[in-house]
C-alpha cells in the first residue's frame, strides 16, 4: 500500500494539530507495513508571508501530484486588513475549487466519554452516529444569476442543480451508507422549491440501483428538529450545499466540541481532508489545541483514500480509548476533574493506544 500525502498545515493551531495527525498516520504505516510518503507545502498566512500569495502554485502543483491533501487551518487576525481575495482563507477556497471535490463528508458522532459535554441529554445523543454528505460545488452559493442591485434595493441568488450534479453526490451517499447502517435521509424543501423537486426525484430514481439501502426524504425544517430530538434515527444525511452547511453545524453539538470534528471532501482530482475547526489564533502555539479532530481526519484519509477501513477504525478506537481513560485537552475538560493534557500529550496517548 503506497500513499502520497501532502500536508498543508497552514496557520494558528494548524501545524500543532496536523503534527499529531501525521504522527498517527506514521504509526499506522509502521504497524501495517504501508508505504506512506509525506510532503509539506505552504498555504494561508504562512504562504502570504513567504510568497506573497495564500496559495502558491508550488503548493497547488504538489497537491495535484498527491493522493490526499491533509490541511490544518488557515487564518489569523493579522491579515484582517487585506482584501478578501488576498487573505489566508482565499488560499483554502482556491485549493478547494482547484481540487474540485463535490461531496463534503462530515461525521457527527456521540463519544460516550464526552456525553456530558453536549448540551443535549445523554439519553438523546447516546449512540448517535451521523454522516453528512453535503453537495459542495452547486446550489445557492454558486448559482447564477446572482446580484445585489443597490439602486433598486433588491438582491438575488439562484439555487440551481442539474440532474448529473445530484446523481454524483447522491451516489457517494448511497455507497457510504452501504458500508454503514444502510440508510440515507435525503434533505430538501420539495413542498416549496422546484430545485428540491428535481433533487428528490433524482435521488429516488438513483435509489433503485441500491435495493439494500433504505431511503427516506425529510424537509429541511423538519430535519433540523429531528436531528436534535432523535439523532439516533439518522445514518447518512444527504443534502444540497446550503442545507448541509447549516445542518452539519447544528449536528456538531452532538459531539460536544469543535475540536473533535473531522471532514473530507471527495469526488475531485484529489481528496481534501481537514478538521472542521479554524486556526483558533487565541490558543495557537500554547499546546492547548485539541488534536483529535485532526487525528479523526487522518482516520478519514485511511478510510477514503487508502481504503484501509480496519486501520481507520483502529484510529477511531484509539481516540475512544484515550477519552475513556480520561485524558482531556482544555476544550474538553469543562471543569471536570479529568486528566488535563497538552496537544502533544494527547497525540502521544493516541499513538500508545494504537
Ligand atoms: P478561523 O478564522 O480560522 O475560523 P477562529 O478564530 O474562527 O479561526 P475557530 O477555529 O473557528 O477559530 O474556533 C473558534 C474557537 O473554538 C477558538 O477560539 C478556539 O478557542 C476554539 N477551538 C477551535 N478549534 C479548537 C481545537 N482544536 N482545540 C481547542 N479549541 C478549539
Ligand atoms: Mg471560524
Amino acid at each position: 500500500m503506497k500513499l502520497k500525502v501532502l500536508v498543508v498545515a497552514g496557520d494558528g493551531i494548524g501545524p500543532e494539530v496536523t503534527g499529531e495527525a501525521v504522527r498517527v498516520l506514521r504509526t499506522v504505516a509502521e504497524l501495517g507495513g504501508y508505504d506512506f510518503e509525506f510532503r509539506e507545502a505552504l498555504i494561508g498566512g504562512v504562504a502570504i508571508k513567504q510568497h506573497g500569495l495564500p496559495l502558491p502554485s508550488s503548493t497547488l502543483d504538489a497537491a495535484l501530484e498527491s493522493d490526499a491533501v491533509l490541511l490544518g487551518a488557515v487564518g489569523g487576525n493579522e491579515f484582517n486588513s487585506l482584501p478578501p481575495d488576498r487573505r489566508p482563507e482565499a488560499g483554502l477556497l482556491q485549493l478547494r475549487q482547484s481540487l474540485g471535490g463535490y461531496a463534503n463528508l462530515r461525521p457527527s458522532f456521540a463519544w460516550p466519554a464526552l456525553a456530558s459535554n453536549s448540551p443535549l441529554k445523554a439519553e438523546v445523543v447516546d449512540g448517535a452516529d451521523i454522516l453528512f454528505v453535503r453537495e459542495l460545488l452547486g446550489g445557492l452559493y454558486f448559482g447564477e444569476p446572482r446580484s445585489w442591485d443597490r439602486e433598486a434595493g433588491s438582491a438575488w441568488n439562484t439555487m440551481r442543480y442539474t440532474r448529473d450534479e445530484v446523481i454524483r453526490v447522491a451516489r457517494v451517499a448511497f455507497e457510504l451508507a452501504g458500508a454503514r447502517r444502510k440508510k440515507v435521509t435525503s434533505v430538501d424543501k420539495a413542498n416549496v422549491l422546484e430545485v428540491s423537486q428535481l433533487w428528490r426525484a433524482t435521488v429516488t430514481e438513483l435509489a433503485s440501483q441500491y435495493p439494500d439501502i433504505t431511503l427516506e426524504h425529510q424537509y429541511v425544517d423538519a430535519c433540523a428538529m429531528h436531528l436534535m430530538n432523535t439523532p439516533r434515527n439518522f445514518d447518512v444525511v444527504l443534502t444540497e450545499n446550503l442545507f448541509g452547511d447549516i445542518l452539519s453545524d447544528e449536528a456538531a453539538v452532538i459531539t460536544g466540541s469543535l475540536g473533535m470534528l473531522p471532514s473530507a471532501t471527495l469526488g475531485g482530482t484529489v481528496n481534501l481532508y481537514e478538521p472542521v475547526h479554524g486556526s483558533a489564533p487565541d490558543i495557537a502555539g500554547k499546546g492547548l489545541a485539541n488534536p483529535l479532530g485532526a487525528i479523526l481526519t487522518a482516520a478519514m484519509v485511511l478510510r477514503h483514500s487508502a481504503k484501509l477501513e480496519q486501520d481507520a477504525q483502529a484510529v477511531e478506537t484509539a481516540v475512544r480509548k484515550v477519552l475513556e481513560q480520561g485524558y482531556r485537552t482544555a476544550d474538553l475538560a469543562r471543569g471536570q476533574s479529568k486528566m488535563g493534557v497538552t496537544t502533544q500529550e494527547m497525540g502521544k496517548h493516541v499513538h500508545q493506544a494504537l
